[in-house]
């Protein structure tokens, strides 16, 4: 502890550390806490704005907030590299400091591995990276005839729906471009359904939606590599004009060095999100928080603001001596743009029972307001 103020070091300043280091400030000051987070970004964007890039309707520039607004709140920012995490001595190294800390905040994300599949980078574009979503925009409406493969390249992956809606996205601007009747909408996944988080009733929805706008849903196709205008599943093949594909996501390098996870996987965690180690949590797309034997609460960033929320309330208690009891709920809501000026929600409450409970919603406008004031709402909360 230093001067006797604990320190909180969050490592990580997206959904989830953002949500945390805001959370124990509203509640506790710079007297009684000193808060740093440490992202080698500067910036922080919702994950859902990368689809309007790809539209065409944003920009990067228009799309992000800062996060040296953080210190305006006392909030100290570090924008730096994280090297290595040293649990037992309590210490976090960056290309220029040792810090120590007396409570840390793992929120570091997962990483984009496009290179675990062979020939990915040479053949296709990477959907969900914010560098390439201008080039993907370009790429679209050069493209007059032809067939756009979408492929998820393993799995858990980040906001399940986000693909099939980027698919409706780029269907809409098909359309407006006058090209849609000449290029076909293919969409690949290793699972069996749409969406398995989800539950089958909402996945077949899912696919109404999407088979409404004749975009192709092929199941159970478990990628092996990718040749040029050429996708090699396990069991089939199928050709392309252009390639925009999820790839696997892993944990970062620095946190399975701690052992914490293992090699191409996350750190387990509970509801309390606590690790092994004493005041060291894990929260967001880092980690695996399992349901049930075979479901895990989906990467999602409404997921990570809220174990954001609980590690915050239960540092807080360990600040004030009191019990930290605090445990995730499990709630939130994905937003699905129908490409049509509206957009559906699925609700899920992932500890309702046995199983998950959802619902999809209709597709309103007034859900397109509400994502909209979502991103809004978040980057003006936080920064
Ligand atoms: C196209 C798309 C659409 C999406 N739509 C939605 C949606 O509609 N709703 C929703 O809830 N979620 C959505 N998501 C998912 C959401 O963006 C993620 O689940 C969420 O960002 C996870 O939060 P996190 O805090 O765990 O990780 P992140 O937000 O990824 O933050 C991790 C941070 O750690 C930093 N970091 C990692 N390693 C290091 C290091 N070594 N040194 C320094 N810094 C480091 C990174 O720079 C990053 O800023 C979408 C994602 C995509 C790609």
């Amino acid at each position: 502890m230093s001067d006797n103020i604990p320190h909180v070091l969050v490592l990580g300043g997206g959904f989830g550390g953002l949500s945390a280091a805001n959370e124990i400030r509203k509640y506790l000051p710079s007297s009684q806490v000193k808060i740093t987070v440490i992202d080698k970004k500067n910036w922080f964007m919702v994950g859902f704005a990368k689809l309007w890039i790809i539209k065409g309707t944003r920009t990067f520039e228009n799309s992000t907030g800062s996060l040296s607004e953080l210190t305006k709140k006392n909030i100290d920012y570090l924008n730096e590299e994280i090297l290595s995490v040293d649990l037992e001595n309590k210490k976090v190294a960056t290309t220029t400091q040792s810090l120590s800390y007396d409570f840390l905040i793992i929120a570091m994300g997962a990483v984009l591995a496009p290179e675990k599949i062979p020939g990915l980078n040479e053949n296709g574009l990477n959907l969900y990276d914010y560098r390439q979503a201008e080039q993907i925009h370009d790429k679209i409406l050069e493209l007059k005839s032809g067939k756009i493969a979408i492929s998820i390249m393993g799995m858990p992956y980040k906001c399940p729906p986000a693909p099939f809606e980027a698919s409706l996205i780029i269907d809409s601007m098909l359309r407006e471009a006058g090209t849609r009747d000449s290029v076909q909408i293919h969409f690949y996944s290793p699972a069996p359904i749409t969406l398995p988080a989800a539950g089958p009733e909402i996945s077949k929805q899912i696919l109404e939606l999407i088979s409404s706008e004749k975009i192709v849903f092929h199941d159970s196709c478990k990628i092996k590599s990718v040749e040029q205008n050429k996708l090699v599943f396990e069991n089939s093949e199928a050709d392309f004009d252009l390639l925009l594909a999820v790839p696997p996501h892993i944990a970062p390098d620095v946190i399975v060095k701690t052992g914490l996870a293992q090699e191409n996987n996350f750190i387990p965690i509970n509801r309390d999100c606590k690790t092994p180690y004493e005041n060291v949590y894990a929260i967001g797309d880092v980690t695996t928080l399992k349901v049930t034997e075979k479901l895990a609460v989906p990467k999602a960033g409404v997921f990570a603001e809220g174990e954001g929320l609980t590690v915050a309330q239960n540092i807080i208690s360990k600040i004030q001596s009191k019990e930290d009891n605090a445990l995730f709920d499990g709630k939130g809501g994905c937003f699905i743009e129908s490409g049509r000026d509206t957009a559906s929600l699925i609700e899920v409450d992932m500890f309702s029972g046995p199983e998950p409970s959802t619902n999809l919603t209709e597709s309103t406008a007034e859900h397109l307001q509400e994502k909209l004031e979502f991103e809004k709402d978040r980057i003006s909360k936080w920064l």
